[in-house]
């Protein structure tokens, strides 16, 4: 990427920092890009983390990785269910953490640890650090948006807005978060509703008794969103973001990535292909996967498109293609498993993402200037599309069921018609807007600086 912002290391500040991750992909690609970043400034890193879903530690041979116990049982260590996976690691979890905590503060052989850099979700790390007289900053992985919607989960069920019912007024505008619509609010399928409403309040509640949060956002993206939330906690935040600008995710890939998907993009035309993929969780029935190839075969736009393993319910993987669909797309389409993603985006063939808009792969495309077919599934990721289409106006969401029709005109939309020429010219400005921010003086340089010194300060 020519406008990342390349890692330099600094002096050495004989101080340690350890993160601890919540163990999903969305959240350890940022958390070990965060540790790059503050590694590069002088900060020596230990990366706890769980048994389930361990990083690949052979990537960064300048951190010192040290694994827990997860104590999940089988049918715990699922994703299925990420809003119970999170509840039971808050639980299971406290333990292994606190012992190995504690060792590591007792060790006379390293550096002095400043401070816990804990993700929001693993919101027991608070009631740790107190005990252990640590500060503890939290790291919010998602949209400071997507934040202050979750935060708002105990007034919007006092008014009646969750569970969202089956006859609510989907359209409406939701009060004070505009410009949230009812069918934006962040909720998670999960087998027990209240599981989400109580981890999210906890993890809001312990974000507040932190010494500051730190956000994988910029102030460009979210001014409005960080000045509300600076008022109503009133704690120290650091909108740094993007990491993704300073180093890639693809060393933190739980999945293989195929790189195969890059020499087929070397042979498409500048902008023609569209990048279509959902993330590390979000899955579809096969009747939705048919109608999704179907939509991208008509549209007649070469794609990449991404199925993960897993990711269509009842299939191991491409079974449900019809049988007939390969033959139709033969050489315009690309199907992989796992992508580098990062690269895809920058790749000059890539005229647009068709994306879920978890925050991650959102950041991805704005920091590339790739305009979005917005679909998203589940919590936050609603949230990121309504500011994706409607405040940044760098997509378009594809609304309804998910049915070939509105599918390809979606696509087509998006790839040749005047509606995605302009969103292409705005999602170029917007990168600028983001290279700017990042660039010295600019507003997340000014963020990290003052991030690095308030580490210093403990
Ligand atoms: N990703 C990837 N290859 C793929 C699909 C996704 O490397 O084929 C990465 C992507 O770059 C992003 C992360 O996986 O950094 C997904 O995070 P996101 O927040 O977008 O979604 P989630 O997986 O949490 O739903």
């Amino acid at each position: 990427m020519e406008s990342e912002r390349k890692v330099e290391v600094g002096e050495k500040r004989g101080v340690r920092l350890v993160l601890f991750t919540l163990p999903l992909q969305g959240h350890i690609n940022p958390m070990l890009q965060l540790a790059t970043i503050l590694h590069s400034r002088g900060f020596s890193i230990t990366f706890v983390h769980t048994h389930f879903n361990s990083p690949n530690s052979s990537n960064y041979p300048h951190f010192t990785f040290i694994p827990i116990s997860d104590g999940l049982s089988d049918a715990q260590a699922s994703m299925e269910d990420v809003v119970a996976l999170s509840a039971a690691l808050n639980v299971s979890c406290v333990e292994p953490f606190r012992e190995r905590l504690a060792r590591l503060l007792s060790d006379q052989s390293e550096e002095p640890i400043a401070c816990l850099i804990s993700d929001v979700i693993m919101h027991f790390t608070q009631s740790v650090a107190d005990s252990l007289k640590l500060p503890r900053i939290v790291l919010r992985t998602s949209g400071v948006s997507a934040f202050r919607a979750f935060a708002a989960f105990p007034i919007l069920r006092q008014k009646g807005f969750i569970p969202i019912a089956a006859d609510a007024e989907l359209e409406a505008p939701l009060p004070d978060l505009p410009p949230l619509r009812v069918k934006d609010i962040p909720v998670v399928d999960t087998q027990n509703a209240e599981t989400l409403y109580e981890l999210m309040d906890k993890s809001t509640n312990q974000a507040k008794s932190s010494s500051g949060i730190i956000w994988n956002s910029l102030e460009h993206l979210e001014h409005e969103s960080l000045t509300a939330l600076r008022q109503e906690l009133g704690i120290p935040m650091y909108p740094i973001g993007p990491f993704q600008k300073y180093c890639s995710s693809s060393s933190s890939s739980l999945l293989a990535q195929d790189r195969s998907c890059i020499a087929w993009l070397d042979k498409q035309a500048p902008k023609s292909v569209i990048y279509v993929s959902y993330g590390s969780i979000a899955a579809m029935t096969e009747t939705e996967f048919v109608e999704v190839a179907w939509g991208l075969a008509n549209s007649n736009c070469p794609f990449l498109w991404v199925v993960r393993p897993g990711s269509v319910r009842g299939s191991e993987w491409i079974d449900a293609l019809p049988h007939d669909f390969l033959e139709t797309v033969s050489g315009r389409g690309c199907i992989v498993k796992w992508a580098p993603q990062d690269e895809v985006l920058a790749h000059p063939a890539v005229g647009g993402f068709w994306t879920h808009n978890g925050w991650n792969s959102t950041l991805e495309s704005i920091c590339e200037g790739v305009p979005m077919l917005c679909r998203p599934y589940f919590g936050d990721q609603r949230v990121n599309a309504r500011y994706v289409s409607d405040v940044w106006r760098v997509g378009v969401q594809l609304e309804n069921e998910l049915e070939r029709g509105a599918i390809e005109s979606g696509i087509r939309r998006l790839m040749v018609g005047k509606v995605g020429e302009e969103m292409r010219m705005r999602a170029l400005k917007l990168k600028e807007q983001v290279d700017l921010s990042l660039e010295k003086g600019g507003s997340s340089d000014q963020s990290l600086e003052a991030l690095i010194a308030f580490l210093s300060s403990f």
